[in-house]
């Protein structure tokens, strides 16, 4: 059977060359494929990603995706979460989940195309690339312009990189069954009493020195994440989270950060996010109670290495 394509005459010469069953050889095939020389392959991994809104009927601000690249040499993970503005003027034309989506998508191709630059780097290069696509619309410069907060992990056949800005959260399972949360406390350490409105918080504290950072216009603020690299041989799994997926543990209290990562391996992340549904709705919000919605959109990728 004849099989449809393009015209010969429409296609360039050098991937004609490519597709030739019976054309010589391609010059270009060592250069493609130089890069695989010496691969070592990391393996199977379970991959797990749930993601939901808080709300139904407003759209979810959070993004989550994990690229597992071709290569097989390792993959990344990007979580962001969308910052609700208050009611008002935000400099923007565009939603949070416009933002989100552009950010996120830069981030998670940056990470599988860029692997010679750091996770710092390429977030710097994201923020500006995502800034560039409305910075002649809007007014980037506004406190409130669209911002989130970042979870980067990137992983190799010898090391897993990370990078965390603002409230999300990274758990990092040792070979041992030890759990360690990678957080950006800025947010946390701020006393609530000089929390009092969002125009103080806008004001005082949002990325500004002294208070806490989120991604926003500003391709800088990557020198303030929480960023490091640890051996992958002492990396059982990954556990990014957002904040409406921690309050199992910090709101709710639950369970420490070890038996919530306990509870993804056994039954999942949509599980971990119906618990927090369920606690929610029951109101049994504990001892530790922090300011924040009711229900919020609730995201947990996690990677068994
Ligand atoms: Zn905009």
């Amino acid at each position: 059977m004849p099989r449809h394509g393009p015209p010969e005459d429409i296609i360039p010469p050098q991937i004609r060359l490519l597709t030739s069953p019976s054309g010589p050889i391609p010059q270009l095939l060592p250069a493609i494929g130089g890069d695989c020389e010496g691969v070592v392959q990391t393996g199977r991994m379970r991959t797990e990603l749930a993601c939901e809104p808080g709300d139904r009927d407003r759209p979810n601000e959070d993004y989550a995706s994990v690229a597992l690249p071709a290569s097989g040499q390792g993959g990344s993970l990007v979580v962001l979460d969308g910052v609700t503005p208050p009611a008002g003027d935000d400099g923007c034309l565009h939603s949070v989940p416009w933002f989100t989506a552009r950010l996120g998508g830069a981030l998670g191709e940056m990470c599988v195309s860029l692997r010679d630059l750091t996770l710092p780097e390429i977030l710097s290069r994201a923020i500006a690339r995502t800034a560039g696509t409305h910075a002649g619309t809007c007014d980037l410069s506004h406190p409130r312009t669209p911002q989130a907060t970042v979870v980067l992990a990137r992983w190799d056949p010898a090391h897993v990189e990370y990078l965390v800005l603002s409230d999300s959260a990274l758990l990092v399972e040792s070979a041992s069954g030890e759990v360690t949360a990678l957080l950006d406390d800025r947010l946390a350490l701020l006393p609530g009493t000089a929390l009092t409105s969002h125009t103080v918080i806008d004001a005082t504290f949002r990325n500004k020195e002294g208070g806490f950072f989120t991604a926003a216009a500003d391709p800088a603020v990557a020198e303030r994440a929480v960023t490091g690299r640890l051996d992958r041989d002492g990396v059982r799994t990954l556990t990014a989270l957002t904040d409406g997926a921690m309050r199992w543990t910090e709101r709710f209290g639950e369970g420490d950060w070890r038996e919530l990562v306990a509870l993804v391996r056994k039954e999942g992340g949509q599980a971990l996010v119906d618990r927090v549904r369920a606690l929610e709705l029951a109101g049994s919000e504990g001892t530790s109670a922090r300011r924040g919605k009711t229900h919020d959109d609730a995201t947990v990728v996690y990677v068994e290495l």
